[in-house]
């Protein structure tokens, strides 16, 4: 397999740095890139090219028509090298192979796809209703942020970054990307995509480098009108705090502990399924997982025992085969991150009915693995059922009644997604009772570009898709022109006597 170097894309141009670092495949520890490590002198030099390229006009004054244009010729020309990317992705953050081409670029695809036309329909100017009785015409314009910065995490790099720089430069904004440090082949090979296309220069800037100093950095920079960020909820407080000296615009994708509630009466076969999915899918490294299994009290063994027998058969391993299930997660701090959960999850009275630990076998002495994992036996007060994992782990909470669950669903710092199984009437009923963004009836993980997605809480501040998109990457302008100028037309008149 070839080994490629990677370098920073600032104004048009890739530049090379001092220091550059190895991605290994978190699967197999092997070298799969190079990559130039930005620090905060690239920073300076990315927002120097974006605020240039915003302010000279050259993509701002261009038609929503043209820049729709150019998205659509991106989600050609990244739909036809899917399969390589894809292969990429999963070689970089072992996301399984599955998931990488469905997901990862498939939806990055239909997001851009989706926000062209969005673009072209979206009205960038509109006339309101006459001002009396001045007389004046009023007018609302939407204009670009200005320069945006898009940071993003490791676990699904194209949708995440795709959700940021699409509207952004639909939008006619700049912008300066920070990949995250473990997965910046995505945002550099996205980088290569928008430059074959025809971006102009300083339009799009990828800076790579740590979250501190260069993320940090990024959010904090004097230069940025607008910070986009999906990661943890600590790094969403920090950068809150860092972009409140230049009162930036702020949208936040964080994190979750969705609750998965499975109602008395549901389709058990159906219902265990698709936990299984909401739980499992992406390693469980997705923020919007089902990690919180809500059951009837009275159902609550059959169900672990008809849980655990069908998440046993979930197929470990390379995540390059097409029959593997779930993958490594990405990288040796995680994996020790979720062990030591594991160990305050047992000092919690947790049991783990399935894995637990790092699954044995020749083909795991590499590489950085977790079993497939579901706790029993604590409450939603312990800390395996309130705080965000981010690996392949389930916790079973047991409820009372209705109330008892919903009760128990809300009771959470976080408010990103939630689903619940069962008959459709009842289940809806629930699913409007919830603390969430994103309520998923009979199914999970359910991403469209036409619906939003975030959170409520602490899970974040504003959505990413959906018809509302575009507001958040412009601001409005209300322009007031009077049409009979003069002392005794103005609004106020009444305030100061006319001469
Ligand atoms: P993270 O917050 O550690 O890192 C995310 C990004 O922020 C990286 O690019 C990192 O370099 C950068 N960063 C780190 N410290 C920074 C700082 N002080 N200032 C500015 N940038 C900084 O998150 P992670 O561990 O890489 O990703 C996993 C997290 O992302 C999970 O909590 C998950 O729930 C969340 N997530 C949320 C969504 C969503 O849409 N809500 C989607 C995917 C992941």
């Amino acid at each position: 397999m070839s080994v490629e170097s990677y370098q920073l894309y600032i104004d048009g141009k890739w530049v090379s740095t001092p220091d550059s670092y190895e991605i290994r495949s978190p699967a197999t520890e092997e070298l799969v890139a190079t990559v130039a490590k930005g620090g905060v002198e690239h920073v300076d030099a990315a927002v120097a090219a974006a605020r240039r390229a915003h302010e000279s006009g050259v993509w701002r004054n261009t038609s929503p028509e043209d820049r729709a244009n150019l998205l659509l010729d991106v989600a050609e020309r990244l739909g036809a090298k899917a399969d390589q990317l894809a292969a990429l992705q999963t070689r970089e953050n072992g996301a399984t192979i599955r998931i990488t081409g469905a997901l990862h670029i498939g939806l990055s695809i239909a997001q851009l796809q989706f926000l062209a036309v969005q673009s072209k329909d979206y009205e960038y100017e509109t006339a309101g209703p006459a001002i009396e009785p001045i007389p004046a015409e009023g007018i609302v314009r939407r204009e670009p942020v200005g320069v945006v910065a898009a940071i993003v995490p490791w676990n699904i790099p194209y949708l995440t970054t795709i959700w940021k720089i699409a509207p952004a430069l639909a939008a006619g904004n700049t912008v300066v990307l920070k990949p995250d440090e473990h997965a910046p082949l995505c945002g550099l090979e996205l980088a290569k995509v928008f430059d074959e296309a025809g971006l102009p220069a300083g339009v799009l800037n990828v800076v790579t480098g740590d979250g501190e100093p260069v993320g940090k950095y990024l959010a904090g920079h004097p230069g940025v009108n607008k910070v986009a960020f999906t990661g943890s909820t600590v790094v969403g407080k920090s950068i809150l705090r860092d972009s409140a000296d230049t009162v930036k615009r702020v949208s936040l994708e964080l994190g979750g502990k969705g609750p998965n509630i499975i109602l008395d009466g549901a389709d058990l076969d159906t219902a265990i399924d698709g936990s299984i999915f909401a739980a499992f899918a992406n390693n469980g490294e997705a923020c919007e997982a089902g990690t919180r299994l809500l059951v009837p009290r009275e159902r609550h063994d059959e169900i672990v025992d008809r849980l655990v027998e069908r998440a046993a058969t979930l197929r470990v391993g390379d995540p390059l085969d097409p029959a593997t299930n779930v993958g490594p997660v990405i990288s040796e701090t995680q994996q020790s991150r979720i062990l030591e959960y594991f160990r305050i999850a047992a000092a919690e009275g947790a049991k783990a009915v399935l894995g637990g630990g790092v699954p044995a076998g020749p083909q795991f002495e590499k590489g950085y693995w977790i079993e497939p994992t579901v706790f029993v036996g604590v409450d939603n007060s312990t800390r395996i059922a309130r705080e965000e994992v981010f690996g392949p782990v389930v916790v079973v909470l047991p409820y009372d009644s209705i109330d008892d669950a919903v009760k128990i669903a809300n009771d959470s710092d976080y408010g990103l997604s939630a689903g619940v199984w069962g008959d459709e009437a009842t289940a809806r009923e629930v699913a409007n009772r919830l603390d969430a963004g994103m309520v998923f009836v009979n199914d999970w993980h359910v991403i469209h570009p036409a619906y939003p997605f975030g959170g409520f809480k602490q899970s974040g501040l504003g959505r990413e898709g959906g018809l509302h998109q575009l507001d958040e990457y412009t601001e409005a302008k209300f322009v007031s022109v009077n049409k009979s100028p003069g002392p005794e037309a103005r609004a106020f008149a009444i305030v100061i006597d006319p001469a």
